[in-house]
């Protein structure tokens, strides 16, 4: 028995070396990148955003006509489940696509600002989630969305109340982000307009970035020259559509970048524009191409908290109400009145932090509905009709065995 024993210990020992060295050799194949790739799906807001964790967030799908591209997309990165999909506001340029996130790439998690707006399509996609039984919250300030490896995602905005009375209030309260790993900041800011950007730089700490996802596609509504002395980002992406009948990018927008000299992508003229970053340097390339032919590389610094010297200019020589007078247009619609969201949409957050959920594993084990008495194999057809959020899983039959549950008697487990 001894030297059996001894045989053993010799070898977990060196089983043991075996997992310590794991990482390091992991290291040199190849290390997880954040990637975040800005989509060329017309005139519309498409990003998929890929932790090192593996865990994908959409933020906005486009217009109806993404969805082919998105679900080429997808399947061309081999993204086998969308942890988080959110929508920065409920304009149709934004939601659009959502089909391609139907079946196998069906969202676990929905998030969007709960801005009331009637519009017939967007009342329609709201019931599609439900009916899919999608956990959905209300997305809202410093709110935590945290995707894993260290990447996170801080809600900035819409904060309560709403803006109202602005020259578009949907846009006006979209979802603005930061997306933070380590050393790496990224703003984005959906379709957010000048009053949000007035908010938005009462806390300036929330601002300095490396890279500006452009607000309402190069709008002149947005990015004013203000805005951008807080944000002070290297590299911005505009997301148009070629020859959109809206005329974004506005050459004024194109004009305050170019001013502050931001290196600006546009992805009617680039195509796909792809970030990818291990929180200390940040690749950008276009069109799909890898990170080694990245048409800038930039080392990440700590950003300062603040860009105070653009702070104290900029509050100098202009009062809060003169800078939100000019902007808010008091005989514009009162969108916001027209109808209140349907109740059975909104989850309880406990808490600031959202991890969005993570499914099963493997392919392998055990599932059964929350309430049910049966318990069904992983594989079996009728799995697919329990509603995501009542599934239970279990890792063995035993444990199955052991939530007081039978084997069903399609698959029998
Ligand atoms: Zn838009
Ligand atoms: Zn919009």
């Amino acid at each position: 028995m001894a030297p059996h024993r001894t045989k053993l210990k010799h070898l977990r020992t060196w089983a043991f070396s075996l997992f310590l060295l794991l990482p390091s050799a992991g290291a040199l194949w190849a290390t997880p990148l954040l990637e975040i790739h800005f989509l060329y799906i017309g005139q519309g807001d498409a990003i998929l955003i890929k932790s090192p964790a593996g865990k994908v967030a959409i933020v906005d799908a486009g217009p109806p006509s993404a969805k082919r591209i998105l679900t080429r997309y997808l399947e061309k990165l081999q993204i086998k489940r969308v942890n988080l999909f959110l929508v920065t506001h409920p304009h149709l340029d934004h939601f659009g696509g959502w089909r391609s996130l139907q079946g196998k790439f069906k969202p676990l998690l929905y998030i969007d600002p709960a801005f009331p707006y009637p519009s017939p399509p967007y009342r329609r996609f709201l019931r599609h989630i439900r009916r899919a039984g999608i956990r959905s919250y209300t997305g809202k300030i410093n709110q935590v969305l945290d995707l894993g490896g260290g990447v996170k995602l801080r809600v900035l905005a819409p904060r309560k109340p709403f803006l109202k009375n602005t020259r578009s209030d949907a846009n006006s309260n979209s979802i603005v982000m930061r997306l933070e790993y380590k050393k790496l900041r990224v703003l984005l800011t959906g379709d957010a307009e000048k009053p949000t950007e007035y908010r938005l730089m009462r806390h300036p700490e929330w601002l300095p970035s490396h890279l500006l996802k452009v607000a309402h596609h190069g709008s002149h509504h947005s990015s004013s020259s203000r805005f951008l002395t807080f944000v002070r980002p290297t590299f911005a992406v505009i997301s148009c559509g070629k020859h959109n009948r809206y005329g974004h990018p506005h050459k004024r927008a194109l004009r305050r970048l170019h001013r502050a000299s931001i290196k600006t992508f546009i992805t009617a003229r680039h195509g796909h524009v792809i970030a990818r970053s291990n929180g200390k340097t940040l690749w950008l390339s276009i069109r799909g191409r890898s990170k080694a032919q990245a048409l800038h590389t930039l080392q990440l610094k700590t950003l300062p908290q603040t860009y105070q010297r653009a702070i104290s200019s900029s509050m100098a020589n202009s009062s809060a109400a003169a800078f939100g007078g000019a902007i808010y247009n008091p005989s514009g619609p009162p969108l916001g009145q027209q109808a209140e969201k349907p109740k059975w949409y909104r989850h309880k957050l406990r808490g600031k932090t959202i991890v969005p959920p993570t499914p099963f594993p493997s392919s392998k084990g055990y599932v059964a509905a929350k309430r049910s008495s049966v318990f069904h194999r992983h594989s079996c057809r009728q799995v697919q009709h329990i509603p995501s959020k009542l599934r239970v899983y279990f890792r063995s039959r035993r444990a199955a065995i052991r939530s007081r549950r039978k084997p069903a008697s399609d698959c029998i487990p």
